[in-house]
């Protein structure tokens, strides 16, 4: 860390603390020359999430398009959009907090429909419809029949 006033190059850190979001790091430094103090502001670079899609192409994590597939899911369905924005931050930090950074399509798909299954049923079957790509209505229909004997998951 080069200091502002005179370049010098070694600094002693008087000061560090987190930013109220958590993700910067302010840290108080004194030039070892001059002694004249600065601030710097130190942020975790986030490693990018990659979704690998079916045809095995990867993809950057989107957490909007996610949650645009999530409000397609909900229409007219009463599911408050914050509601929706809480699962795929859920999702997220799970991916996160496994240290992965690649990460597949279906694997997330599968992860929605964990969730979307508590919050609602005809969200969760229309999401199901697209994320699993039922081959035919027989599928589907088995699908449906599971949910309302409501046992399984
Ligand atoms: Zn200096």
């Amino acid at each position: 860390m080069k200091c502002p006033f005179c370049a010098f190059r070694e600094t002693k850190v008087l000061d560090s603390r987190m930013t109220e979001s958590g993700d910067v790091v302010r840290r108080r430094r004194e030039c070892l020359s001059c002694e004249h103090r600065f601030t710097t502001y130190e942020r975790v670079e986030e490693i990018p999430l990659a979704v690998i899609k079916k045809d095995g192409t990867r993809e950057p994590f989107d957490r909007n398009k996610l949650l645009n597939g999530l409000l397609r899911a909900t229409i007219k369905r009463h599911v408050p959009r914050e509601t929706l924005e809480n699962l795929v931050s859920d999702i997220e930090s799970e991916l996160r907090n496994q240290f992965k950074y690649e990460v597949s399509s279906q694997t997330i798909g599968e992860m929605v429909l964990k969730r979307l299954r508590k919050i609602d049923k005809v969200a969760y079957v229309r999401f199901a419809s697209v994320y699993r790509e039922f081959k035919d209505i027989k599928e589907f229909t088995q699908e449906l029949n599971r949910l309302q004997k409501g046992k399984k998951g």
